[in-house]
């Protein structure tokens, strides 16, 4: 099959095998120069195959030297249908990991359900036996409530009054105003219920109930805050509030867990990036088009594997304990919440236009980390040439 990238909306539904690999190997090469990590060595991560999770996957194994459980849904490649490129980075890496000499195994179905959970558990109990980090990186738009059947649909929406701000058609490259109106209480329950910390600390009871986790283990969820300008769309609405409750529950875990096993369970606040998920997000590919050139220009920019490394090296396996703020998260935002990034972010906003778009903002550098993330525009691949979708 000849695979050429299909966007649709803010999705591609097509992924290349070759592409996606070589992004999976650039990250583990750039995590080999990295200095080790003297991390965990058993490590299950739930939402493994793309973006956050996936980069957590890497640097666990090639930065710390850790086994790993991947958690993920994603589907293998039927008929005309690539698979997805989650599929591909996973096939890819259990390659990568298992050469190296690490265990890698992988669970891929419906996080959220009981029966997903108990299928890890028992692998767990085959192979790595006991965890020291458990990564909580899932990212969906629907839940179904393991005990209710409940089905729960998130939505992006702020909360209280209609949100109006510019955003950005990424492909054709069209800057306007959106309008989006407040979402109702059904929908702010719905989101919260999709995208907070109940199915976290479901995985966390599990895990614990079966005795698979470690003395002195940890868990870890991730969130994000964003500046003032995505704050009624993001902080302070529906995602904003399904986050306020993952790091609710954050607090009740660690209070219950440090006594329990010398555990901890955390919230990491990390940067915004590209990934399948931020791009479905109203506004925010805009944004993360002006940041991205204001941290390139001043040397500070990171993706996943980068932002992923320094909360491994810097802040969990530091060998003291992290430095938490005010809330008790981990702040990974640091610079991008600076005030000198922030205050050129809205400078390049209140100018920002369809036709200054390319000379302002970093779009053509948000298209190509689009693209990669399903496997496109890798340099040395040849895209003409046929290649076997139904890679296992
Ligand atoms: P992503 O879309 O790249 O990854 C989502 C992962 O969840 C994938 O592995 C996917 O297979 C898995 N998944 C989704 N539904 C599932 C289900 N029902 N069962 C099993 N697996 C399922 O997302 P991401 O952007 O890396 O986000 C991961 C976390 O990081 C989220 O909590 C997100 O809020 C947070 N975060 C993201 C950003 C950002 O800018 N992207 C910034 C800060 C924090």
């Amino acid at each position: 099959m000849i695979i050429k990238p299909r966007i649709r909306g803010f999705i591609c539904t097509t992924a290349h095998p070759e592409g996606c690999a070589r992004h999976v190997q650039e990250q583990i090469d750039w995590i080999r120069g990295q200095r080790p990590v003297r991390g965990p060595k058993r490590v299950l991560v739930i939402g493994a195959s793309t973006g956050y999770g996936l980069a957590s996957r890497i640097a666990a194994s090639f930065g710390a030297g850790a086994d790993t459980i991947g958690v993920f849904f994603e589907k293998p490649a039927s008929g005309v249908r690539t698979a997805t490129a989650g599929w591909y980075n996973t096939v890819a890496f259990e390659k990568a990991a298992r050469a190296a000499g690490y265990v890698a195994e992988s669970v891929n179905g419906d996080a959220f359900s009981d029966a997903l959970k108990a299928q890890t558990v028992e692998l767990i109990g085959k192979t790595l036996q006991k965890l020291d980090l458990v990564i909580y990186s899932l990212a969906s738009p629907r839940r179904t409530h393991p005990r209710t059947g409940e089905r729960f649909s998130g939505v992006i929406k702020p909360v209280g009054a209609p949100y109006c701000n510019k955003t950005v058609d990424v492909q054709t490259g069209a800057v306007s105003h959106v309008t989006i109106d407040p979402a109702t209480e059904e929908e702010i329950r719905h989101s919260a219920a999709v995208m907070g910390g109940e199915d976290w600390a479901m995985w966390t009871d599990a895990l614990d109930g079966a005795g698979v986790l470690a003395e002195g283990f940890r868990t870890i969820a991730y969130s994000y805050i964003g500046p003032e300008l995505t704050r009624p769309i993001y902080r302070e609405g529906t995602i904003g509030k399904a986050k306020d409750h993952l790091e609710a529950t954050a607090q009740e875990l660690d209070a219950r867990l440090r006594q329990r096993r010398g555990g901890r369970a955390l919230v990491s606040v990390n940067k915004a990036v590209v990934t399948q998920s931020s791009a479905a997000i109203p506004v925010v590919p805009l944004y993360i088009s002006v940041l991205y050139k204001v941290m390139k220009d001043r040397g500070l920019h990171e993706g996943c594997i980068e932002q992923i490394y320094r909360l491994f090296s810097d802040r969990l396996y530091a060998g003291t304990p992290p430095a938490l703020d005010g809330a008790g998260r981990i702040r990974m935002d640091e610079f991008e919440l600076q005030n000198d990034v922030q205050a050129q972010v809205q400078s390049i906003w209140e100018e920002i236009r369809t036709d200054n778009l390319e000379t302002v903002s970093d779009i053509r550098g948000y298209r190509e980390e689009f693209l990669k993330l399903f496997g496109f525009g890798a340099p040395g691949i040849n895209y003409d040439v046929d290649v076997d979708p139904a890679v296992v």
